[in-house]
């Protein structure tokens, strides 16, 4: 095909992606921004077009991250819920968006809401992808005290994923902050074991030890360039692959 000339071929069969709630707001410094979310539907979709099997864990920071809301005096397992919940309207605005970019998607949850969403599990996500169907997974991991990193993690090892792309606004892991630091040098690449002996956070603890446990491969990019993620799959593009 003439418009594939010059185009290379995904590197990857399936894999999940992580966008943090953040990448929902776009500059509102709250909720939902609907201009990006459909600019972020459109890049999987575009994504999912070229036969890449998605998974989406979103997180909730954009409303609730449970450590905030327990500052106030809630419990702290309730105000994970509150996160949990939290993402779960992310990914249904997320699912409504891809599909309006043209590509079938589902939302399948940790914590069971049968009138809202399917509950995941791991033979129905994996069916869903074997259709092709972007598969937003929403609510975390169920469970109060983990993170989205954590379940990006998790999910990509139980639904055999070759990578977690994991979205963030640099183009990669830096030596330090580049936005303060302008000394800061960027990695092409770098072992679990470097990040970890280097103190670099590509994760939190709990996701970053289960990746490494599990040789997963984490690719740190910028979201923020449209068409980044079939960039990413393409093995194209500036992102830093750990692992
Ligand atoms: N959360 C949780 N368990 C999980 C995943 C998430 O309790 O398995 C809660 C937690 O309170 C977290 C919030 O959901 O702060 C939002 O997720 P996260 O902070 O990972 O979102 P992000 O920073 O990626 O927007």
């Amino acid at each position: 095909m003439e418009d594939r000339i010059g185009m290379s071929d995904p590197l990857y069969r399936r894999v999940i992606v992580k966008l943090s709630g953040e990448a929902l707001m776009g500059a509102r410094g709250f909720g939902i921004d609907q201009a990006m979310v459909e600019g972020l539907a459109s890049d999987l979709a575009a994504a999912a077009k070229l036969g890449v099997e998605l998974g989406v864990v979103v997180g909730g920071g954009n409303i609730f991250r449970g450590v905030e809301v327990s500052k106030r005096g809630v419990e702290r397992p309730v105000g994970d819920t509150m996160g949990m919940l939290a993402t779960v309207m992310n990914c249904l605005a997320l699912e409504a968006a891809v599909e309006r970019a043209g590509c079938e998607a589902r939302t399948l949850s940790a914590l069971a809401m049968p009138s809202v969403c399917e509950t995941y599990n791991r033979k129905r996500a994996v069916k869903n992808l074997g259709k092709g169907r972007v598969v937003l997974l929403a609510a975390g991991t169920g469970n109060p005290y983990f993170t989205t990193d954590t379940t990006a993690v998790l999910r990509a090892a139980e639904l055999d994923a070759q990578a977690v792309l994991k979205a963030t606004n640099v183009d990669g892991v830096y030596t330090a902050d580049p936005k303060k630091d302008p000394k800061a040098k960027r990695y092409d690449k770098l072992s679990h074991q470097e990040a970890l002996e280097k103190d670099l956070r590509v994760m939190d603890g709990t996701a970053f030890a289960l990746a490494r446990e599990n040789r997963t491969p984490i690719i740190v990019f910028s979201i923020a360039e449209k068409g980044a993620i079939e960039q990413v799959l393409r093995g194209k593009g500036r992102a830093t692959v750990v692992g």
